[in-house]
């Protein structure tokens, strides 16, 4: 029998958040493989199931384990939070195949992605063209990103960003501050959600000229507005067109 490895985006953790293939995926499942955060979000879905949970930084290993598992005839569901095609495990099992040319089954359950999430808490920002950026530079040289928010803000995009702040990577969101504020004013709604749609979640709608003052790190996701967008009643709405 081949197996089969599922990526199940859990989105961002709360069950009504997740899709019924995603909670199905969950059930028929034999080997769960995820980091303990994301597990424990879905803790009472995964009872009773051989659970594997290794640290965040082995993403290659949790790869590798979950198409070793698979080919042993198993239903092995790897977890992403949100989306497991952004910035998640997808690359990986990918990977992992390509170069060991393993013979396993690959289902792909999107999830509702950080982007997603903190837009619907914040309004409508999305409602024009946006560019994801992710700025953590433990996999991308930091000059490739810094190019692609330069071109992404002069290219009036909506920008989201995620992994905007840790705590060893402090510098990296004042740098795309600075480098927004080049293109855009100061007056600029920003969206800052963290934890959103799970426990703990805090939101503030600022501008591109506060927006340092206000508390970021790894569990929140940044959204600058483009050069229409604007707050409404206490939400940030980016227009379906230019006036
Ligand atoms: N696969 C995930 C993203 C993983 S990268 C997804 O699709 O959502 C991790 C980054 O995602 C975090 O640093 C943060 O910027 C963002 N993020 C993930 N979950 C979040 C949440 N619930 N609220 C706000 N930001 C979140």
């Amino acid at each position: 029998m081949i197996g089969k490895v599922i990526l199940v985006g859990i989105g961002p953790g709360a069950k009504e958040h997740m899709s019924l293939r995603a909670l199905k995926a969950l059930e028929e499942a034999e080997v769960i493989i995820g980091y303990k955060t994301y597990l424990d979000l879905v803790k009472e879905l995964i009872e009773g199931k051989e659970i594997i949970s290794k640290s965040m930084k082995q993403e290659m290993e949790r790869a590798k384990l979950a198409v070793e598992e698979a080919k042993k005839g198993k239903k092995v569901a790897v977890v992403s939070s949100g989306d497991p095609g952004i910035y998640a495990m997808g690359s990986a099992v990918f990977e992992y195949l390509m170069e060991t040319g393993s013979e396993v089954d690959v289902e792909v359950v999107p999830g509702i992605t950080a982007a997603t999430a903190a837009a619907a808490r914040l309004g409508a920002p999305l409602g024009n063209d946006f560019a994801v950026i992710s700025l953590s530079d433990l996999l991308t040289p930091w000059e490739v990103i810094v190019k692609r928010v330069e071109e992404a803000v002069k290219g009036d995009f909506v920008l989201v960003l995620y992994n905007p702040k840790s705590k060893g990577r402090v510098k990296q969101i004042e740098k795309a501050a600075e480098i927004i504020m080049k293109y855009r004013g100061e007056e600029t709604p920003v969206g800052i959600v963290k934890n959103a749609m799970r426990p703990g979640e805090e939101l503030v709608i600022t501008t591109l000229g506060e927006m340092l003052n206000y508390p970021i790190d790894m569990l929140t996701t940044v959204i600058v507005g483009n050069k229409e967008t604007f707050i409404y009643k206490g939400k940030m709405i980016t227009p379906r067109g230019y006036k």
